[in-house]
């Protein structure tokens, strides 16, 4: 069991949370203290896109760690201060504050990509006060303009569309989400926009905002919108980390147990963390709930001395257009796609498609549009790297 007396968990979001509970859970009894730059109660991130904005749910329903959970855990709570310099032993908070501990876990998550000249007035969706400033306005809007075809903009889309605002979606490749899906599977993801009510704009490179409801493109033409909102992806949150010798090139170098490299008794976990991957080498930094939630676990673990759980591929989920979008594994490592099931990959009804990345004869990862059964089960190829025979004959 752990000889630590004080581990300080910075960043309150899904991983910092997680991390106090499954220390707490793993049967840490020393002191715990969390510290996160927002005021709130911390609180859950995919529904700020989803259920918030909509209205189907309140703020109050979407606390990761509500006032009598806390007590039960004994965690010295530090909220809207955020920490400015993580020194050996020793965290620096914003208001002059210094925590000294044994261990420290960084879990400070992403923030959004802004474009150059983005003006105050284009919203961007990562904190319950833009979900909140995005519901408001689209409250009175006739119309919408998403910069980006990725997952967050796409989802705020759909809901756009269902109100019955006029949606238009601008993406500057040739297909949306290329990164994560590839060009096939891209093309299937574009169609589920367009076939959706989204006015999908592919190639169309914004060249300048003109203000916050008029953008510019490469060919000069202006496009205006009541509502316009950035959606291309978000940075690691570490530009308050100063410490010489940790690798932050695409977020925080770890091993495979989430320890910080160059960095004795310092972890990190969440958006902010590039854990190695011991099976296929190199490091990766994943912004899906789920390894938030398992890295947390495994850092809990290490630091009290227990076995970890075994680590499972990368998963992520969105929910747009009337479906449920499912990805297991690493598209990225897939030299091949197959269509498993469905229709969706050779043109035909986007629900219940399936498709298999290969590398080589190998399964790497799997996604599927509106298949959740069929995504459980291709669950345990994806995971043993199964050869393309086993896969096919799930058929
Ligand atoms: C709108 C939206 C929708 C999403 N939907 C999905 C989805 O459908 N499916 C899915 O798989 N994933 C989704 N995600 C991703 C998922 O929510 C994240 O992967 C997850 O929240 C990561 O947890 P985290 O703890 O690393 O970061 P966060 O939850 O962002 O928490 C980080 C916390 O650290 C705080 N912080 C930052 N800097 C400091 C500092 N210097 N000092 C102290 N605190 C600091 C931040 O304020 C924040 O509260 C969504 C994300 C967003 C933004």
């Amino acid at each position: 069991m752990s000889h630590l007396e004080h581990v300080v968990v910075i960043g309150a979001g899904l991983g910092g949370v997680r991390t106090v509970k499954q220390l707490r859970s793993a049967g840490f009894e020393g002191a715990i203290s969390l510290v996160g730059a927002e005021p709130h109660a911390p609180y859950d991130r995919p529904p700020l896109s989803k259920q918030l904005l909509t209205g189907a749910c309140s703020p109050k329903g979407i606390v990761l760690l509500g006032a009598d959970a806390l007590k039960g855990l004994n965690v010295s709570m530090h909220l809207g201060v955020p920490a400015v310099a993580l020194h050996e032993g020793a965290v620096e908070l914003a208001d002059g504050t210094t925590i000294e501990a044994d261990a420290f876990v960084i879990a400070t998550g992403a923030a959004p990509r802004k474009l150059p000249g983005q003006p105050d007035g284009v919203h961007a969706l990562r904190t319950l006060e833009d979900s909140l400033s995005l519901r408001s306005a689209l409250e009175d809007a006739m119309s919408l303009l998403v910069v980006g075809g990725g997952f967050i903009g796409a989802e705020v889309a759909s809901g756009a569309v269902d109100r019955g605002l006029q949606v238009t979606v601008l993406e500057a490749l040739p297909v949306p989400s290329h990164r994560a899906f590839g060009s096939e599977v891209g093309v299937v993801y574009g169609r589920l926009i367009a076939e959706g009510g989204g006015d999908l704009r592919l190639g169309a490179k914004l060249t300048r905002f003109v203000d916050s409801t008029t953008v510019e493109l490469a060919e000069g033409e202006r496009l205006t919108a009541d509502v316009v909102l950035v959606g291309i992806g978000a940075e690691p949150a570490l530009d308050w980390l100063h410490r010489e010798g940790v690798n932050t090139t695409n977020g925080i170098a770890c091993d495979s147990s989430g320890r910080v490299l160059g960095a004795p008794g310092v972890w990190a976990v969440g958006d902010v963390a590039a854990w190695e991957d011991p099976l296929r080498g190199g490091h990766f930094r994943y912004e899906h709930w789920t390894s938030a939630v398992e890295q947390a676990a495994i850092v809990a673990c290490d630091i009290v001395g227990a076995e970890p759980p075994e680590p499972t591929v990368p998963y992520f989920w969105s929910d747009q257009f009337g479906l449920k979008i499912q990805g297991l594994g690493r598209t990225e490592l897939g030299d091949s796609v197959a269509a498993l099931q469905g229709e969706g990959l050779s043109g035909g009804a986007i629900k219940g498609t399936v498709a298999g990345y290969f590398a080589g004869d190998r399964l790497v990862a799997v996604v599927g549009f509106g298949a959740a059964k069929w995504v459980v089960r291709y669950r345990v190829l994806v995971d043993k790297g199964a050869e393309r025979a086993e896969v096919f004959a799930l058929k």
